[in-house]
């Protein structure tokens, strides 16, 4: 099987796979991410792209190591344990099992069961992400999920019987919420002493039901100050009960960090399957068609289903190394950087650097420079600094 277009594209270390399963039963009110309503035919279509844009890889790149693997969505779930189990053993056949050991696989509370969960831990995931969201019905109703509370529940006491590794995912400011109603929804989500947790921040995305609810003033956003109380709550909770905050939204027990998740930040290279999915081999960002239609249309005609591919300034590497890397606890290391780029970052930043410290957003304190506690709550505005 031969591809009519070669981009030039090299990854020169273990890269993380990415793979998106792009369908939904139905969209949730605040989500912004690619994803299709799920039927049968389209299925059947998508597997044999994907299978395909996965053996273009192989012969494009060679039979090269592998990092992670990370089964995202959309919500994987929805496919049957037989379907995700055949794309995983074609990735590790077609490159290498992950170095990191890690296999991770997105789920929802509504389309998982026993039998699925024992299937995929037979196709070698052994790490789940559940989307749990929030453990309070209303909550959960304003963001249009499928589960209830109960079901979440119930769904994160199964999991605990296949998986010792697995992360649940919380969101916080949720119209509604108050600060009770989180304490509620963290205490239950750690009653199951969960090795890591993803606390993400609500974010109106535009063209989302959320956003139109809130534009028509039918729904009010929480305010700044109740946003940080949630946040703090959430730090003071974790960190009494032993978990380490190792990046901006991320709590890990010791040992249990996101390996995938960590090379994001690490500004280390991975490769994005499936339609909407993204991919960095060091130089360059590329992006597949984020669209169904277009990506199986492009693997028809034996096309990468690249919608764009960007060859990236050496300015632009050191403003994303640095607001990535700072999304991390440890902050960015100056020796990488140094190494990376052969400048020294104090001397590239100096008065961004100088700015930052005197507003007590960053430290830099044995070799790394990090984000500051009042930095954490004002992270954006740090990484505007880089990004300008
Ligand atoms: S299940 Fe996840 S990907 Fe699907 S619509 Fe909801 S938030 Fe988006």
């Amino acid at each position: 099987m031969k591809m009519s277009n070669r981009p030039h594209i090299s990854f020169t270390e273990p890269f993380g796979v990415y793979l998106h399963i792009p369908f939904c039963s139905r969209k949730c009110s605040y989500c912004d991410f690619y994803s299709e309503p799920l039927s049968g035919g389209i299925v059947q279509d998508y597997l044999t792209a994907v299978t395909k844009e996965i053996t273009f890889y192989r012969n494009l790149l060679g039979k090269k190591a592998i990092y992670s693997l990370y089964i995202g969505g959309g919500t994987p779930s929805l496919l049957s344990a037989d379907q995700l189990a055949g794309l995983i053993e074609l990735i590790v056949t077609s490159f290498s099992a992950p170095l990191s050991g890690e296999i991770t696989l997105e789920a929802n509370p509504s389309s998982l069961d026993q039998n699925k969960l024992k299937a995929y831990q037979k196709a070698g995931v052994n790490r789940l992400s559940l989307g749990v969201q929030s453990l309070i019905d209303q909550e959960l109703k304003t963001l249009g999920r499928l589960h209830s509370a109960s079901q979440a529940i119930a769904t994160i006491e199964l999991i605990k019987d296949y998986f010792v590794n697995f992360n649940l995912d919380l969101i916080l400011a949720i119209p509604g919420q108050t600060v009770a109603s989180w304490q509620e929804t963290l205490l239950t989500a750690l009653s199951f002493q969960p090795p890591h947790l993803s606390l993400y921040n609500l974010q109106f995305e535009q063209n989302t039901l959320l956003a139109q609810l809130v534009e028509a003033g039918e729904l009010t956003g929480v305010d700044d100050k109740l946003d940080a109380e949630l946040y703090q709550l959430a730090l003071t909770m974790l960190a009494q009960r032993g978990y380490q905050h190792y990046e901006i939204s991320n709590f890990a027990r010791e040992g249990a960090y996101s390996s995938h998740n960590t090379l994001y930040w690490e500004y280390r290279p991975y490769l994005g399957l499936g339609p909407a999915a993204h991919s960095f081999d060091g130089n360059r960002r590329f992006a597949n068609q984020p669209d169904l239609k277009k990506y199986l249309r492009e693997i028809a005609r034996n096309q990468l289903p690249l919608a764009e591919i960007t060859r990236l300034t050496p300015e632009e590497k050191k403003s994303e190394f640095l607001f990535l890397g700072l999304r991390l606890r440890q902050g960015v290391e100056l020796a990488r950087f140094a190494e990376l780029f052969h400048q020294k970052l104090e001397d590239v930043y100096s008065e961004k650097l100088d700015y930052l410290k005197k507003m007590g957003l960053i430290e830099v304190s044995g070799g790394y420079l990090s984000l500051s506690h009042k930095g954490l709550f004002l992270g954006n505005q740090v990484f505007m600094e880089f990004l300008n």
